[in-house]
């Protein structure tokens, strides 16, 4: 026999890894800079590192009072009730719970293009269809007038911000005005995966959290944020991330989620970080340099970003259709980057920021192929 008929689903297409690279270049790892992935150039905590090892001894109990203790901080954090935090195996893991708490087979959800694969993977896995909406270049401007127009009455409508791979925002405005303009049935998920690099208010403060006294809107009931370890706080190998979701949804998640949703390991490492501030603050502050010294410094047309990373135009330099050629220029100087011709932008790459070291390595990089 056969699995069912997965012809309409796509596989996910990773950034490359440090490894794999090596290996195949017979280069050693760390002469490799991996900008590909967003991932946090100074590693996980060191508290994290800690937490984890000491975890380890009791790996044999499943993860029921660290699964507590990591919701209760959260909530707490965040200013919302304990129930509203949904703990998973990663933000994707968080995303698949969402689905599976709206999605009834057949029932549509509505994408950004360019955007973030793994929303419509999820929506598929629950028997959902798929529409999207364009985000027009040459600014790839989010706003409401964006989705609203291009809004057919799905279920579910994903919003990012900042957005993967373009790092452009929505303002808490926005998502209002989309959570207005969508029906009653709608949902609306702000993916805010990158949210600690970006200067924008949480639209978790549309769920009664910190920040709701700051403005004039209502608690709503339509709204869901999303939220990872995998980026400002280092740990992205531990998956581990979260949806907080309306006081309304709070039950659904023990119908909907996999038992023990985060490992012992994964909620013990995500408690250490929560405390971790000063690593977070220096990510934080290295992403925001580099994304701005790699817009004065590239050779090419950058946009703007608010996230740890920047999406640069190689077309004019080197083609329409070259990423894919310009990414493996600079794989052989040693620079993993995101070809971003999966997301629809053969003329694109991104690129994470980095340390500065590592930032500085890739501009000249960049500079040497886009010249070449
Ligand atoms: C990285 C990322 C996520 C979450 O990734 P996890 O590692 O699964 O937590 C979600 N959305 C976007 C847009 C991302 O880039």
């Amino acid at each position: 026999m056969q699995p069912r008929d997965l012809s309409t689903h796509v596989p996910y297409e990773a950034g490359r890894g440090i490894e794999e690279v090596a290996r195949e270049l017979g280069m050693d790892p760390g002469d490799l800079v991996k900008l590909a992935s967003n991932e946090n150039p100074f590693g996980p905590p060191d508290a994290a590192v800690d937490a984890i090892q000491r975890a380890a001894a009791n790996a044999s109990s499943y993860p029921k009072a660290a699964h507590t203790d990591l919701t209760d901080a959260l909530a707490d954090r965040h200013g919302v009730d304990p129930a509203q935090v949904w703990l998973a195996n990663g933000g994707d893991g968080a995303l698949d719970y969402l689905a599976r708490a709206a999605l009834e087979p057949g029932d549509a959800v509505l994408v950004p293009d360019p955007g973030f694969a793994y929303y419509e993977m999820s929506a598929r896995f629950h028997h959902g269809t798929v529409n999207r909406y364009d985000l027009s270049r040459p600014e790839f401007t989010q706003d409401g007038d964006v989705v609203c127009s291009q809004y057919d009455g799905e279920r579910v409508v994903y919003l990012t911000s900042p957005h993967n791979p373009t790092g452009s925002v929505f303002s808490l405005e926005d998502v209002v005005e989309i959570a207005d303009r969508t029906g009653e049935e709608t949902l609306v998920v702000v993916d805010e995966a990158y949210a600690e690099y970006a200067d924008v208010q949480s639209g978790v403060s549309l769920l009664g959290g910190d920040g709701a006294a700051d403005h004039a809107f209502a608690e709503r009931d339509d709204v869901a944020v999303l939220r990872t370890f995998s980026k400002a706080f280092g740990l992205a190998g531990v998956r581990l991330g979260y949806a907080v979701v309306p006081g309304a949804w709070a039950d659904a998640y023990a119908r909907v989620n996999t038992p023990f949703a985060a490992s012992e390991l994964a909620c013990r490492a995500g408690l250490a970080a929560l405390d971790a501030d000063d690593h977070v603050a220096k990510s934080v502050e290295t992403a925001r340099w580099a994304r701005e010294h790699m817009r004065d410094e590239l050779d090419a047309p950058v946009w703007e970003s608010q996230g740890n990373f920047v999406l640069v135009d190689v077309s004019d330099a080197r083609g329409p259709e070259s990423a894919d050629a310009v990414a493996s220029e600079l794989q052989e100087r040693g620079v993993i980057v995101r070809d971003c011709t999966s997301f629809g932008l053969p003329g694109c790459i991104r690129v994470t920021c980095g340390t500065e070291a590592g930032t500085e390595r890739a501009v000249d990089a960049i500079n040497e192929v886009l010249a070449a």
